[in-house]
């Protein structure tokens, strides 16, 4: 579909709600053409709070002293790997707090053998832990990792220097973006909506930003203040920031038309049934926290974060009704990987 910044800008700028709904129903049927009534699952494991940054909006930023840090167990992780498999997710998530030394590094690379091994490959395995160096990404790519999710946050450099403190780089992520896709990840990106600060010009600029990198995967969502954070005393609408969410994925479905894009749970932190009006609004993945419950209420990004003491089982029993409520069914046992990158490989 040929949309210039203008039309993507009018339409983030609509406010009747017959034609808002229009184009949620046009998205979806691009995602319908493109990848069927199916929803895959990537099973997310947050290993760990620990961070060595500090990013404005973030709930485990390093300068925020009023959590309990926590670093989950090889064991642990294992097992909550497992029950994935077990439960049939076709994938999993790694992700953490950033840390680049080197005990991290290997302890991420012993963890991507031992899930490989316990599931004789078959796991999929996508990783979210930062900024990281060529070497890093290389030695987790040669141990079983596949995808990385790195959201650039903003495409804005200005914007990204009003989020973040002086030594966090903006070129040095797009560098990671580069790097990552050179080496044959799936590379995924994506920001936050609705920002102090951000214009409905910036994101557009997003969407033309995923289309010119090329991208395979979308993980985008609103933006929720953390009450421990230095962003929080700006104002943000969380209800406004949930549409102009439905909007931008709504509008990335149709512009980039076969990428994976993530109903995240951001949408579900602000309405209940979020995630599943993402997924009509074009979104195909969803990330079921398969985190043990005890970690849970310690790694909170943003406030009011759900299902804080919904196990993994219980997790999946309530996805599963609310998907075939709407009519779409789980693509179990499988990847799912992007249509582009299967194009691009081909
Ligand atoms: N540390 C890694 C990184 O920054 O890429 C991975 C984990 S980080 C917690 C994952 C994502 O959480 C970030 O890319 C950011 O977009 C999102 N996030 C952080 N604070 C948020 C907030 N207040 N509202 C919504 N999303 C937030
Ligand atoms: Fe750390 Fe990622 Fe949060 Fe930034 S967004 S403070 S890097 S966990």
């Amino acid at each position: 579909m040929d949309f210039f910044k203008q039309d993507l800008i009018n339409w983030l700028n609509e406010k009747d709600p017959a034609k808002i709904q229009e184009l949620y129903r046009s998205a979806y049927a691009m995602k319908v053409k493109h990848v069927g009534k199916v929803v895959y699952f990537r099973g997310i494991i947050e290993l760990s709070n620990i961070c060595t940054k500090n990013c404005y909006y973030c709930g485990i930023r390093k300068g925020n002293e009023n959590i309990e840090r926590f670093q989950m167990t090889d064991e642990e992780v294992l097992e909550s790997a497992k029950q994935a498999f077990d439960m049939g997710y076709g994938s999993i998530v790694l992700q953490s707090g950033e840390r680049s030394d080197p005990k991290f590094v290997d302890w991420i690379e012993g963890l991507i053998l031992k899930i490989k091994a316990m599931s004789n490959g078959k796991l999929g395995l996508t990783l979210s832990l930062g900024e990281q160096s060529k070497d890093t990404y290389q030695r987790w790519f040669k141990a079983g990792a596949h995808r990385y999710l790195l959201r650039i946050e903003t495409s804005s450099p200005d914007l990204y220097k009003k989020l973040h403190p002086e030594d966090h780089s903006f070129e040095g992520r797009i560098n990671c973006l580069k790097i990552l896709r050179e080496l044959g990840y799936q590379v995924g990106t994506g920001v936050m909506i609705g920002l102090p600060y951000q214009t409905v010009e910036h994101l557009a600029e997003d969407i033309i930003f995923f289309k010119s990198m090329d991208v395979d995967m979308i993980g985008m969502g609103p933006y929720i203040a953390h009450h421990d954070t230095p962003l929080a005393k700006e104002i943000s609408n969380r209800l406004d920031n949930f549409e102009l969410g439905l909007k931008m994925i709504a509008l990335t479905r149709l512009y980039l038309e076969d990428v994976n894009i993530a109903s995240t749970t951001a949408l579900q932190a602000i309405k209940s049934d979020g995630r599943e009006q993402g997924l009509l609004a074009g979104a195909n993945i969803i990330m079921p926290n398969i985190t043990h419950t005890k970690y849970r209420r310690f790694y909170q990004l943003y406030d009011d974060k759900p299902c804080l003491d919904e196990n993994a089982e219980v997790c999946r029993g309530c996805l599963e009704k609310r998907i075939s409520a709407i009519g779409e069914k789980i693509g179990y046992g499988k990847w799912g990987d992007s249509k582009s990158f299967e194009n691009r490989t081909k």
